[in-house]
């Protein structure tokens, strides 16, 4: 088992963009039948590939999709560029 740090961007506790260190588990199969080598540790909050929590994303998408705010406004409420708040919209449930 080794370890990896993950940063991700999380919500901003007063106006103060906030970031997450995880130090993610990774394992070894030692199944020589299995055709994963190796794995790491997943929660739902934040999906593999992703860079910043689920809250996060949900917070954005829910200034612009219940709130009215424009994808500008909510990217600057949660210390987000305006591609990558655009993004989280299209992932989205
Ligand atoms: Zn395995």
């Amino acid at each position: 088992m080794s370890r990896w740090r993950l940063v991700l961007v999380t919500c901003p506790g007063v106006g103060i963009r906030s970031v997450l260190v995880w130090l993610k588990r990774r394992w070894k199969c030692d199944n020589p039948g299995c055709g994963r080598a190796t794995f790491t540790e997943v929660v739902p909050q934040v999906p593999a590939g992703v860079r910043l929590t689920e809250r996060l994303r949900e917070q954005a998408a829910a200034l612009v999709g219940e709130v009215g705010a424009s994808v500008s406004v909510a990217a600057g409420v949660c210390g987000l560029s305006w591609p990558r708040t655009h993004q989280g919209l299209h992932r989205a449930r």
